[in-house]
């Protein structure tokens, strides 16, 4: 994942020697210092982010006597889905801020920031009103948004010369994001499982909290001038102030009245119109650059390519990202999650992904070149092909689990841990060929003054992803469990459609790609 919406040139003008002692800089695995503060304070925002993600459907659909708000699964898992898809559409306007407003620095500082007051909210709305919870996930949601992917635009910063190295720099990075990802659950499971669910949000924010600290006290050394400087001059800069301010009172505005009950909140309604409301942006955007951008011949055919990864990428991410939901569902109600004797909290199981990450993405590396040593190079629509159909075998995967349960007699029944261990393995294969790819692939086809907004529309197709997933992430139900194995069989199904057709137009694409070395 190397997102940079918000990559600003570093600010060579002023300090040439400056930048030049902390890009040649090898002090951190060969690495320059500056890419171990990007590291340790996005694994630390990470932690934050995946520590509460999968901890929200537990609680909400908690019974407000064991402290949740005793929500449907179905609004609970909508709720999660509206909230990751927040987050990826929020990187949006935090990059244009960062490089319109802000400059990468400040806008990842104020994130934080940000985030860390959301952790602060959802803390308190054990003691006040339900309210501070929705007002800290958006919080969060905000703060991400100027974070997440301002800090990767740094760290693509941190290598002007690109190649090699700064492969390596960003397999690191992501190293990061998945160590923190893979840590979290394993404390704010058993805090917020065990002990109280607010113990376990409270240490989400405390770890954020080491984040903003690790980057306040070390950017200055180990950053020195990168990322301080936003890319336009001062009028620009009040410009986008202004809109930006404007935005949030409005947003503001539309909150408070929903939080007083003027605007009736559903959330299914919610996260069906948002992803509506995605679809239609993404089609008028494309329909934009083909009639009226002036792209020429070979330019509109890579766009189609980019249209086309789009829809596969929306659809393998509706299915990965039901983690948090329809199978830390399935974790908690159907299976057996007892090691020696002792039964492990729900949220353990959401480790197995970031694991499996770790493990296997220098395998992923070894594969690639060795493929590439004896010539053979796969496109990337083949690469994602091989993903939808490695995240279709997943869901058959959980069609037998959910059939194990039925079998056993039903409610009450809890299967062995190896079954989600086992899909959790194949969609981080899947994830392993398509992310990275995806987005590379994406700035390579993209007509060069498009880039930007294509990644933007890189993000969209995830955002889209997660709101399906959100959308079909509650019906995971005991009372339900005559209809588990279909619902899982749908998701198997689509996948496997979307990687076959998708395999038939492996060759044209590849044709229409052939303009540039892709
Ligand atoms: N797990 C990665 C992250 O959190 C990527 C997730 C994604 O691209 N959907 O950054």
């Amino acid at each position: 994942m190397t997102a940079t919406p918000g990559a600003t040139a570093p600010a060579m003008g002023n300090a040439p020697d400056d930048v030049r002692r902390i890009t040649d800089d090898r002090s951190f695995f060969g690495q320059p210092g500056g890419l171990s503060t990007l590291f340790f304070t996005e694994m630390w925002e990470r932690f934050s982010y995946y520590g509460i993600r999968p901890l929200l459907i537990l609680f909400m659909t908690a019974a407000m006597s064991s402290g949740g708000f005793g929500f449907s699964r179905e609004s609970a898992a909508a709720i999660v889905g509206i909230y990751a898809s927040s987050v990826y559409l929020a990187s949006l306007p935090g990059g244009w801020i960062a490089d319109r407003w802000l400059g990468l620095r400040r806008s990842i500082f104020y994130g934080g920031v940000l985030i860390a007051l959301g952790h602060l909210a959802i803390a308190l709305s054990a003691v006040f009103a339900r309210q501070a919870f929705f007002l800290g996930l958006i919080l969060i949601v905000m703060g991400t948004g100027m974070l997440k992917p301002n800090i990767s635009a740094i760290v693509g910063d941190l290598y002007p010369e690109g190649g090699a190295r700064r492969d390596s720099g960003f397999s690191i990075f992501y190293m990061g994001i998945n160590l923190g990802a893979f840590i979290a659950p394993f404390i704010t499971g058993a805090l917020g499982e065990r002990v109280g669910w607010h113990w376990g949000f409270g240490a989400a924010g405390v770890g954020m909290l080491f984040g903003l600290i690790v980057f306040r006290t070390r950017e200055g050394a180990s950053l020195g001038p990168i990322g301080l400087s936003p890319s336009v001059g001062p009028e620009q800069q009040r410009r986008v102030r202004t809109i930006t301010l404007v935005g949030l009172s409005l947003a503001a505005v539309v909150v408070a009245l929903a939080m007083v009950g003027v605007v009736p909140v559903n959330p299914v309604k919610i996260a069906e119109n948002m992803t509506i409301f995605i679809g239609v942006l993404a089609v008028s955007y494309f329909l934009y650059l083909f009639l009226w951008a002036g792209l020429d011949r070979d330019e509109l055919k890579r766009t189609v390519v980019i249209v086309v990864l789009f829809v596969f990428s929306a659809t393998f991410w509706s299915a990965y990202e039901q983690a948090p939901t329809s199978l830390n569902l399935f974790a908690r109600d159907f299976t057996d999650r007892h090691i020696f004797g002792w039964e492990m909290p729900t949220l353990w199981l959401q480790s197995a992904t970031p694991f499996f990450v770790i493990a296997l993405s220098p395998v992923f590396a070894a594969v690639w070149l060795g493929l590439a040593k004896r010539g053979i190079d796969l496109s990337s629509p083949t690469k994602f092909a091989f993903a939808l159909f490695s995240a279709g075998v997943s869901y058959l995967i959980m069609v037998a689990a959910t059939n194990h349960v039925i079998a056993g007699g039903g409610n009450g029944v809890r299967v062995s841990m190896v079954w989600l261990l086992v899909t959790y393995l194949l969609q981080v294969v899947g994830e392993l060929a398509l992310s990275p790819v995806g987005l590379s692939t994406v700035t390579k086809l993209a007509p060069h003054r498009f880039v930007g907004q294509m990644m933007g529309v890189w993000f969209m197709s995830i955002a889209l992803g997660n709101l399906v997933a959100g959308l079909i992430g509650g019906n995971v139900d005991p009372e339900k469990l005559a209809e588990m194995p279909a619902l899982f069989q749908r998701t198997a199904t689509s996948l496997f459609v979307a990687s076959f057709a998708l395999a038939l137009l492996v060759v044209p694409i590849r044709r229409m790609m052939r303009s540039r070395a892709i």
